[in-house]
């Protein structure tokens, strides 16, 4: 078996396989950690992005609870070498908000009063003083919101122990870039996958979870860019996670979240369609610090340790499914699609590995029947 990808996606499907007794994983992949996507991300359990009807959101809802199951099975079993950790916080709203469909999967979910708000938000304070009617960005103020416990992933450390786990599995790593999912010829299931830098591409089964590279590799238009830029400061008085938005999941280009994880408080962020660059911008940077010292002015003078910017597989919504493109008796392997997660990836990506086994299980019944 061959799975195209080394990050969150494809590591978590490389360790589930191998776990259920898959022999012979080969992951295959242009790049790996720490140079992932993945490995950049904000990593907090929250779905976001991905949500568009109401059976996506049924589905969202099983993959979500399985990562919140696995992450805190982890977290208890190993400790905090996983980059597991559980961080209580605050979203803000400037309207009213239904409640979200996630609500019941994280810990003690409630709302907030205006009031508890005021307690650290100076211009909401200001607002139900009368001093002053707008927030500093000349915005409404913060007067909605919810308090909860979420978990929060610390990537760097998570990546590294999903690839021990691979390793200790048995699990082989090619770098290589793939152009095209034709390139994997079919190979029976008893026969060992054959995946070398310049050699041929022999595979039972592909699991492709390419993230954004899907866009040319299947190919798939419907996947494109969405562009995060984050900051790392040094804020060791930040306890809390704080996100705060217009509208509950509002993809507006600029966004306020603040994840504190245990070496670093990461701020944000960016939500830009369709944008590629891969560079930090100044004045975005200064625009983030800018916008987050609304809830914390402290933030304002908070030391920058690093900028990221990582581009997030956007996708109406995420692809997970048997390729029913190719034909019985064709040379080509039989793919399984597991990409276009979104801003969601880390949130959900235990779940849809989940799946990916039991696709790959069917296909090999169907075989073994079939034979
Ligand atoms: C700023 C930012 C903050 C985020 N914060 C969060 C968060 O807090 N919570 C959350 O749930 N999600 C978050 N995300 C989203 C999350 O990072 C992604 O959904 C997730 O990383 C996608 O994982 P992936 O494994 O599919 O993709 P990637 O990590 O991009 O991995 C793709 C892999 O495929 C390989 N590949 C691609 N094309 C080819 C090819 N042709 N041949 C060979 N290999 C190939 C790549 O080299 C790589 O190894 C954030 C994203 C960003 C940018």
């Amino acid at each position: 078996m061959v799975i195209i990808g080394a990050g969150v996606v494809g590591l978590s499907c490389a360790v589930q396989f191998l776990q259920q007794g898959f022999k012979d994983v080969t992951v295959l992949s242009k790049d790996k950690s720490p140079n992932t996507t993945s490995d950049g991300a904000g990593g907090q359990w929250r779905p976001f992005g991905v949500a568009t009807d109401e059976e996506q959101t049924k589905r969202l809802q099983r993959w979500g609870k399985e990562t919140w199951d696995w992450l805190s099975r982890i977290y208890r079993e190993h400790g905090e070498r996983t980059g597991v950790a559980f961080v209580s916080g605050y979203e803000l709203f400037r309207k009213q908000q239904p409640l979200p469909f996630w609500k019941d999967d994280v810990i003690g979910f409630r709302e907030v009063t205006q009031e508890e708000i005021a307690l650290f938000v100076p211009s909401t304070a200001d607002f139900l003083s009368g001093a002053k009617v707008e927030s500093p960005s000349g915005r409404p103020p913060l007067l909605y919101g919810f308090f909860y416990t979420t978990i929060v992933v610390d990537m760097a450390r998570y990546m590294s122990f999903l690839q021990t786990a691979c390793e200790a599995l048995g699990c082989k790593f090619v770098t290589k870039e793939v152009g095209s999912l034709s390139e994997f010829v079919s190979r029976s299931k008893s026969t060992a996958s054959e995946c070398k830098e310049d050699g041929d591409l022999h595979a039972d089964v592909v699991i492709n979870c390419s993230g954004l590279g899907a866009r040319t590799l299947v190919p798939d238009p419907e996947v494109y860019p969405v562009r995060g830029h984050i900051l790392r400061v040094h804020a060791p008085s930040i306890k809390h996670h704080f996100a705060a938005d217009d509208e509950e999941d509002n993809l507006s280009p600029e966004l306020l979240y603040i994840i504190p994880r245990s070496q670093e408080v990461v701020i944000g962020g960016t939500y830009q369609v369709n944008n590629w660059d891969l560079q930090p911008a100044e004045d975005e940077a200064k625009a983030i610090v800018a916008r987050c010292a609304e809830v914390f002015p402290d933030i304002a003078n908070a030391k920058i340790l690093e900028q990221w910017v990582g581009l997030r597989p956007g996708r109406a919504s995420v692809r997970l499914e048997l390729d029913s493109s190719r034909s019985d008796g064709e040379a080509r392997a039989p793919v399984v699609h597991n990409y276009g997660h979104g801003g969601s990836g880390i949130t959900l990506h235990w779940g849809c590995a989940n799946v990916c086994v039991k696709l790959a299980a069917q296909l090999f019944d169907k075989e073994a029947a079939e034979a």
